[in-house]
């Protein structure tokens, strides 16, 4: 059966495949080769409220329990919620549980024990011990309108207000610590913001990668009314996945609180001891979220795929080689606006804030050297039509002119040649793959 939000989910994945651009969504990456290697982020935190039953700071216990297992988290931090009142509590164990109108954490009328402005002290100590930061948003409030299931939640205004919203954490955190951020999660997944605006545009905006997640850790939901099954009902869907495939995690990103559940009770620590135990004993290695794109950058292409040097080439040097999904789809016929898209040099800001109106790109990058050529031989109307495939034999004479005109010696110019010509040789009878622009594109502006 499929519920409503099965199928908006559904539409969510499609929306993302079909889109193309800088800012990519890491739920998890391809399996680590050799390896198990996952990645864990802590949601809401920093919080200086007691890990209760027990009475110490929840974000020390956490780390502690980090820091005996010799793992790294991802602590996804706000900035504070004390300035969201008047408010009314709504029903524990309920959406509104922290609040009708605007989230409180830790809790409400608590808004003092988190929030890294209020607790900057245990902000440094996460970093100080070697894990990662993310931004979550200042306020924590919603980019945009939800009907469901947040209908009464207020929300940012423009896209303007979730750009500073999110500028103000960067810049405090910045300051504080010396620590660019470089991923961000917004606060309930609530992608649309007003003005045909999404998260992605936000998040070009400050240079961020957009943290998803793959597996629940749950210690969120609502209690059962017994702690030690709360802490169960942690564990157990962990256990269940790793004996039914040992390697099912590996390259996953698991979602944790680093703060109470809907009921404000605090299982999170508890279940997670017993959650890196778990994984401890199947042998896997618990690393930041960055830690792991180091190991595995793609979703779709691992890290011993022939192809995947040139793609990791191209990405680390600006290039845009991904859908949102983060999916490369190598073998899927590669289309003049994704060619156009995927050549802009590196370092051109896109003049559009989005990102279904990135064509201002097109008068950059190999799309103008295609365009121009197929001009000259009066062909141009061939590539009149952004979604119409790429002719082999066009593109191999694009990147061969390309790098008649950059400004590289004459060795490596006939080297960056031959490579084309053979990359080109190497491919099929198909058309032109995005699997071999990646190649043709490598080969072009970087020599590899
Ligand atoms: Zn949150």
């Amino acid at each position: 059966m499929q519920g409503p939000r099965e199928i908006y989910r559904k539409l969510k994945n499609y929306r993302l495949s079909q889109k193309i651009g800088p800012v990519r969504r890491i739920d998890r990456v391809a399996p680590v080769p050799g390896r198990r290697v996952v990645a864990i982020t802590f949601d809401d935190g920093p919080c200086a409220g007691p890990a209760r039953p027990g009475p110490e700071p929840l974000t020390l216990s956490i780390l502690e329990t980090l820091k005996e297992a010799g793992a790294k988290g991802t602590f996804d931090i706000i900035g504070s919620t004390k300035f969201k009142y008047p408010d009314t509590k709504g029903k524990n164990g309920g959406p509104y549980w922290n609040g009708v109108r605007y989230d409180h954490y830790p809790e409400f009328g608590q808004d003092h024990l988190g929030g890294a402005v209020n607790q900057p002290d245990l902000v440094k100590r996460i970093v100080a011990e070697g894990h990662q930061l993310s931004n979550h948003g200042f306020s924590h409030a919603a980019f945009g309108p939800n009907k469901y299931p947040y209908a009464f939640r207020g929300f940012l205004p423009s896209f303007d207000a979730v750009v500073e919203d999110l500028r103000a954490l960067d810049d405090f955190v910045l300051s504080l610590c010396g620590v660019k951020m470089e991923l961000g999660r917004p606060p309930h997944y609530i992608d649309r913001i007003l003005g045909g605006y999404d998260a992605y545009d936000a998040y070009r905006a400050l240079g961020y990668m957009y943290l998803g997640a793959s597996f629940d850790g749950g210690g969120w939901q609502a209690s059962t009314g017994d702690f030690q099954r709360d802490v169960e009902n942690m564990v157990r869907p962990l256990e269940e996945a790793l004996s039914n495939d040992p390697d099912c995690l590996n390259g996953s990103i698991i979602f944790h609180k680093d703060g109470y559940n809907m009921s404000s009770e605090a299982p999170a620590p508890f279940g997670l001891k017993r959650q890196l135990a778990v994984l401890k004993a199947y042998g896997y290695e618990v690393v930041t979220v960055s830690e792991l794109l180091k190991m595995s950058q793609f979703t779709d292409l691992p890290p011993d795929d022939p192809l995947y040097p040139a793609a990791e080439a191209l990405l680390r040097a600006g290039y845009i080689v991904t859908y949102a999904d983060n999916r490369v789809r190598p073998s899927k016929p590669i289309t003049v606006r994704e060619l156009n898209l995927m050549s802009v040099p590196a370092g051109v800001p896109y003049a559009a804030q989005r990102n279904s109106k990135l064509e201002d790109a097109s008068d950059r990058g190999l799309f103008q050297v295609i365009s121009q050529r197929m001009a000259a031989k009066g062909r141009a109307g061939r590539f009149s039509g952004e979604s119409k495939r790429v002719d082999r034999k066009d593109i191999m004479e694009a990147c061969l002119d390309v790098i008649s005109n950059l400004s590289i010696n004459e060795e490596e110019c006939a080297r960056r040649k031959a490579l084309v010509l053979k990359r080109s040789r190497e491919a099929g009878d198909t058309g032109v793959t995005r699997g071999e622009a990646i190649w043709l594109l490598a080969a072009t502006f970087l020599g590899v």
